[in-house]
């Protein structure tokens, strides 16, 4: 498995695959190479928008459609964008963290966000 991966913090070559994370055996740096490389390393883990088009850690998303808020009152309204998104490993789908104004931090699906 080397595909010419490198340790973004020290640079090791010796780094391997852990689920969908790469890890570091030389300073303990775990990331995900499709936040890392901007896509070099595909895998099946790759999020993916309403498009199709493959999302990025600290991309902005525009949500499609409202999306009611889990366990509370608000709305999450279609056409709200939102910056700088997380890619977590959402075992119930929700697989982007995000912070939305006027509501705070929460998890979204990609299916429900476009690229901006
Ligand atoms: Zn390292």
């Amino acid at each position: 498995m080397n595909d010419g991966l490198k340790c973004p913090e020290c640079s090791s070559e010796n780094v391997y695959h852990d689920g969908s994370l790469w890890v570091c055996p030389e300073c303990a740096h775990e990331w995900n190479p499709e936040a890392a490389t901007g896509g070099a390393g595909v895998e099946n883990s790759e999020v993916r928008d309403a498009n199709g088009n493959a999302l990025n850690d600290g991309d902005t998303v525009t949500v499609i459609k409202d999306l009611k808020v889990k366990g509370s009152s608000l709305v999450v309204k279609g056409g709200t964008k939102v910056k700088g998104i997380r890619l977590v490993d959402g075992a119930d789908g929700h697989n982007i963290a995000c912070k939305i104004d006027g509501i705070g931090a929460m998890n979204l699906k990609s299916e429900f966000v476009k690229k901006a």
